[in-house]
């Protein structure tokens, strides 16, 4: 991993890790500087100058356009973004409702992923129920598990966010059925976001959610961060907060 300080490569070598990156993170609060980590490149920008953010230099920029990977072409992968239409899922003290951040990274991953060659399948890609207007919680999971199962998905992925009743609560957390490869896939994408969201790493574990417990494929349920957290309400509800949370599950799809 490379760290760059005010337009300036460090000569240290160091293997990007949650730890390092985590560090830098808190000494960049305590000292007022802007830092950024870009993931994909394995590069931290740090600006001393002020608390923003480094502008990257233009050749650092990821490209938006284009195909990125071709690792992608020909599958097929589901995506559920969490609650919608009447269900608004959980509400930040802001007032961010669940349903408006989970529809809008399902939608910028959705980009990523077609401009990739993957055929995606969406659960709902506006805000409505996905069975009917006010169906109950189970048969509204069913309807989502129903689109999941008829499309022969490769891959399922439902976008969640957390919520508490501590507001000091904070992280990302993936979550699988306990199968190898939704496991192995949780792994992966909680260890990119984390990476990406520098959120706490609260991990992948095993939960028996409706929607990952009854879907055929490999399938993981990504709760990003804590609206019920003031500071990653923000995180969520923001542009930069839904890219990198697209970006960071795209990586690893
Ligand atoms: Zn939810």
């Amino acid at each position: 991993m490379r760290i760059i300080i005010d337009g300036q490569r460090m000569p240290v070598n160091a293997r990007a890790s949650k730890d390092i990156i985590l560090t830098l993170k808190s000494m960049s609060k305590m000292l007022n500087w802007g830092i950024f980590f870009d993931a994909a490149n394995e590069n931290i920008y740090i600006n001393t100058k002020s608390s923003s953010a480094p502008i990257l230099p233009p050749e650092r920029q990821q490209p938006e356009d284009g195909v990125e990977s071709t690792r992608l072409m020909g599958k097929t992968i589901c995506i559920d973004p969490g609650h919608g239409g009447s269900d608004p899922g959980a509400e930040g003290s802001a007032g961010t409702r669940e349903k408006d951040n989970t529809l809008s990274i399902g939608l910028l991953l959705r980009d990523r992923l077609e401009k990739n060659g993957c055929q995606v399948i969406m659960t709902h890609d506006s805000d409505k129920d996905v069975s009917y207007p006010d169906a109950s919680a189970d048969e509204e999971l069913a309807a989502r598990v129903d689109i999941a199962n008829e499309s022969g998905a490769d891959i399922f992925v439902s976008i969640h966010n957390d919520s508490f009743t501590n507001n000091l609560t904070s992280g990302t957390s993936t979550y699988h059925y306990g199968d190898a490869d939704s496991m192995r896939l949780a792994n992966l994408v909680q260890k990119s976001l984390v990476m990406e969201l520098l959120t706490k790493d609260r991990g992948a574990r095993f939960a028996s959610f409706y929607v990952i417990r009854y879907t055929d494929m490999p399938a993981i349920l990504v709760e990003v961060g804590f609206i019920s957290n003031p500071e990653e309400e923000v995180l969520l509800a923001s542009v930069d907060g839904r890219y990198k949370s697209q970006k960071a599950s795209f990586r690893l799809s």
